[in-house]
């Protein structure tokens, strides 16, 4: 099997998904598995009414806001007696009627049932509508094959039932399903963590033997650095899954990092495409990598830098590196690049949950601390060692590290 996924952007207007229906006419539509996420930015309103919901908001009204830019997007592609506006307002009297009745104070929870809805209404759009372009297919809710643990917005795949429940769908046919969501054992949708439709492709193709994977972005593939914010950037035609996985981890945001473990497991072989020239070949990875020395720039912005020094001038031991990293771990908090002297350590860190100010009071308690918030991590692969200094120029430079061809910066801004 084939396995294709359409991103937010990929499907962000009317025009959008009937767009998906060309990119499959050109590819050829045969024992495909679509994964597709929610519609353009509705993760991120779905995120506001759970915010709105716990600070006793009116919830109602952002919920209202989002279902009226799907019916506006479902006016676009189907006459207005389809069945699929029934099923749209469904899925919004559902997410009400859950929200009223819901009594857990658990906010993890909460918001992974009801930012999921983002790709469940995204995915019967598009299934809809590809049929009624005659690409026959097969919704399938994608929380009936990903089992994972309790750990709400970052669950963790069960594999064994996963690859069981997968094992089990029929190859000969083609199907519609949701990125970014699973659930756990009593049914309740866990998700993978934002962005994470990219995963849950590939974790669908590790569990279908898929013949190839392949993403649909709006740049022509893999580039040198992310368009948007580097000028003069070129395709990286081929590269090997290490480089997408290193560029991917540093926080090259085109590949969700956890996308390609799976994929190098089983060598299958994985392309990053432009759903706007799907005939264009975009990047390939895995295959006969070409690009393996080309110099790439990576900016990951949102992070903090966090100083840690010892008290009383003791070294920094391996007991302050386990209370350091347990803290780390209990408040979710991760690390993007470390650096540690005799007695002071520094960690440029991502906070996605907001929790750095409760890690410094944790930490503070047997440290001296300091916080530099929005700072960003500056990252060079295959970098040429002779023209370093280029990278340094205009920049507030707080941390720096080489090792090996990639040089790392934490800048300030
Ligand atoms: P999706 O629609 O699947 O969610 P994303 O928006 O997550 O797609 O990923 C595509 C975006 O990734 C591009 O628009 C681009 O701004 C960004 N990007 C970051 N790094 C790179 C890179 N090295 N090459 C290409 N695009 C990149
Ligand atoms: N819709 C989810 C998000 O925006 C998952 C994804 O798009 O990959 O984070
Ligand atoms: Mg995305």
């Amino acid at each position: 099997m084939k396995v294709y996924k359409f991103g937010g952007a990929s499907v962000k207007d009317a025009a959008g998904v009937k767009n998906v229906a060309k990119v499959l006419a050109s590819q050829g539509y045969e024992n495909c598995l679509l994964v597709v996420s929610a519609i353009g930015k509705t993760t991120n309103a779905l995120e506001v009414a759970v915010k709105h919901y716990f600070e006793k908001e009116n919830y109602q009204q952002t919920l209202e806001d989002i279902k009226r830019s799907h019916i506006q997007i479902a006016n676009g592609l189907f006459d207005d007696k389809n069945d699929i506006f029934g099923e749209i307002s469904l899925f919004f009297d559902e997410m009400i009627f859950f929200l009223r009745q819901n009594k857990s104070p658990n906010y993890n929870f909460v918001y992974d049932q009801v930012v999921s809805c983002g790709e469940m209404i995204s995915s019967k759009i598009l299934s809809e509508y590809l049929i009624s372009q005659g690409f026959e297919n097969t919704w399938l809710d994608a929380r009936d094959f990903i089992k994972t643990d309790h750990n709400y917005r970052e669950g963790a795949v069960d594999w064994e039932l996963t690859e069981k429940n997968i094992a089990s769908l029929g190859k000969q046919k083609n199907y519609v399903t949701q990125g970014f969501i699973g659930s756990e054992e009593n049914n309740f949708t866990v998700t993978l963590g934002r962005e994470g439709s990219d995963y849950s492709a590939a974790i669908f193709a590790y569990c279908l033997d898929a013949e190839h994977m392949t993403i649909w972005k709006d740049v022509p593939g893999v580039m040198t650095g992310d368009p948007r914010k580097f000028q003069d950037v070129s395709l990286l035609s081929n590269i090997s899954y290490e480089e997408a996985i290193e560029m991917a981890y540093y926080g090259a945001s085109v590949i969700h990092p956890k996308t390609l473990q799976p994929l190098k497991q089983k060598n299958i072989p994985f392309f990053v495409k432009s759903f706007l020239e799907p005939e264009k070949p975009g990047t390939q990875v895995g295959i006969s990598p070409k690009n393996e020395q080309t110099e790439s720039y990576i900016l990951k912005d949102g992070q903090a830098l966090l100083r840690i020094a010892t008290r009383d001038f003791s070294f920094i031991a391996e007991e302050h590196l386990s209370l350091i990293f347990s803290a780390l771990a209990k408040f979710k908090i991760k690390i993007s690049l470390m650096q540690n002297t005799a007695i002071s350590l520094a960690l440029c860190v991502e906070d996605k949950y907001g929790n750095i100010l409760a890690l410094n009071d944790e930490l503070s308690k047997n440290f001296n601390t300091e916080i530099v918030k929005n700072v960003s991590l500056f990252t060079v692969r295959n970098a040429d060692m002779k023209h370093l200094t280029k990278f340094y120029k205009d920049k507030d430079v707080l941390l720096e590290q080489i090792s090996m061809r990639t040089l790392q910066m934490v800048i300030n801004g």
